[in-house]
């Protein structure tokens, strides 16, 4: 059996693991990268393989970064079944045309202002890709094994990460190997708590916050002194979330706020037409993956009103009333809260209030390091808004999540390998599991194979 790290190494995007198992090829995630160009290009690059000798592929959840690769390895010739719960499945239907379209978006805004190298620029791939791809899902059921070819059985477990978030088990050759994908929080307003492993022979662990804790304020305190300061300047507050997961669970936190009085009854907008499908799938899915009543789920979801059209969107900058825009994508790396960041940055009584990682390269994370110029489309923006963070909202376990999960192990693998990180968070991870428990770990580095 081999493993070959073929992306979310060094970086928290590109999820992509080669497994060859007696000539069968297995790949677990298949994602895209994002961020920094260098990581972008990798994209663009050839596969160290041919797309339609992969057998399967198999998929701990649906964030871009895990799938978003799935309708170029289609295009490329790949025909085999591609395995996921329900509700990942469901979300890939919403989240991968929209990373066609954005793709194809890029390109013909590229060509539109002439600042591509490549003449005609070209999309990755298109939404209609995208939409072939989906024909090739599999719905499998948490908690249960499958044989996905001669040999290898896969079972997907709870990870509370977003809906429909796995653990994947792979046994093959009396050997298990256990998949992290994104590890979520013990603690979660709206999601189940991650599931107790009993025990695996290698570990692939995600290390995104392996250097830091979140900030343990609640996040509804955070979420109503921006909203209470910004209505007192007259501004506006835009909340760039990821359109699945995070957007719920703010409109979650507002309609409580609101409830509790803690908040004036200014209008909340959800404007991406992805986190609204995503909403109306949480209440399909909320009472198996869920903490939420079929009460709260209902106040959730209506927390906000739909913003359907781009015109309607465009139109929601120019009326001067405080108001709360909940956009996508998190780390503006495209989609409509582009056109926000344009129209309300510049101005200093709004805010733009972050809300989860924002991986190297992003102009989320050029905010955060204090940067106060983004480049949107070609046009470079000076930022005068506020900029807050709400770090304390994050989907994703930190360190402390993640060694409360590893003690729940019974007995130590005989390897982990750690992935999903940035470079300081794998190392600081790599030590505590160490120095802690006492365990092996490796950092991988992009296309390194291993034996197990
Ligand atoms: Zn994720």
């Amino acid at each position: 059996m081999q493993i070959r790290f073929l992306g979310a190494t060094g970086t928290v995007t590109g999820s992509k693991y080669l497994l060859t198992i007696d000539h069968q090829r297995i790949l677990v995630d298949c994602g895209l990268f994002q961020g920094y160009k260098e990581l972008r290009l990798r994209n663009w690059a050839r596969l160290p393989f041919n797309a339609a000798d992969i057998d399967a592929v198999v998929l701990t959840h649906a964030h871009i970064d895990h799938t978003g690769y799935i309708p170029l390895l289609v295009k490329q010739g790949f025909k085999g079944p591609i395995y996921a719960t329900a509700a990942t499945g469901d979300l890939c239907a919403i989240l991968l045309p929209d990373s066609g379209y954005l793709q194809e978006e890029d390109a013909r805004s590229a060509n539109r202002h002439g600042y591509s190298k490549h003449h005609p620029a070209l999309p990755l791939y298109t939404m209609a890709d995208a939409k072939e791809s989906l024909k090739q899902f599999k719905a499998v059921d948490f908690s249960k094994s499958y044989t996905i070819v001669p040999g290898v059985n896969v079972s997907w477990h709870r990870a509370g990460h977003i809906l429909g978030a796995a653990f994947v088990q792979v046994e093959a050759e009396g050997k298990r190997l256990l998949f992290s994908g994104d590890v979520g929080r013990f603690q979660d307003p709206v999601m189940k708590a991650p599931e107790f492993m009993p025990e695996t022979d290698y570990l692939v662990l995600e290390s995104t916050y392996g250097n830091r804790l979140h900030d343990k304020t609640d996040p509804k305190d955070s979420i109503a002194a921006v909203v209470l300061e910004t209505i007192h300047r007259g501004g506006t507050i835009l909340i760039p979330a990821f359109a699945v997961g995070r957007a719920q669970s703010i409109l979650y936190y507002l309609a409580q706020l609101k409830q509790e009085k803690r908040i004036p009854d200014i209008p909340v907008y959800l404007d991406s037409p992805m986190a609204v499908d995503a909403t109306l799938l949480l209440r399909q899915y909320a009472s198996t993956e869920t903490h939420l009543t079929p009460e709260q789920c209902q106040m959730a979801c209506k927390a906000a009103t739909y913003v359907n059209s781009v015109e309607e969107s465009k139109a929601l900058d120019a009326s001067g009333e405080p108001k709360i825009i909940v956009s996508a994508s998190g780390m503006m790396t495209g989609g409509r809260v582009l056109h926000h960041l344009k129209n309300l940055a510049p101005h200093a009584r709004n805010t733009i209030l972050m809300t989860g990682y924002q991986a190297g390269g992003t102009r989320g994370a050029s905010l955060l390091a204090g940067k106060r110029e983004l480049k949107i489309h070609g046009e470079t923006f000076t930022v005068h808004a506020q900029i807050a963070n709400l770090n304390s909202a994050s989907a994703h376990a930190d360190y402390e999540d993640i060694l409360f999960w590893l003690k729940h192990f019974q007995r130590a693998p005989r390897k982990v390998f750690l992935v999903h990180g940035e470079t300081e968070a794998a190392a600081a991870l790599k030590k505590k599991m160490e120095t802690q428990l006492n365990w092996r770990c490796d950092i991988p580095t992009y296309l390194e194979e291993v034996v197990l």
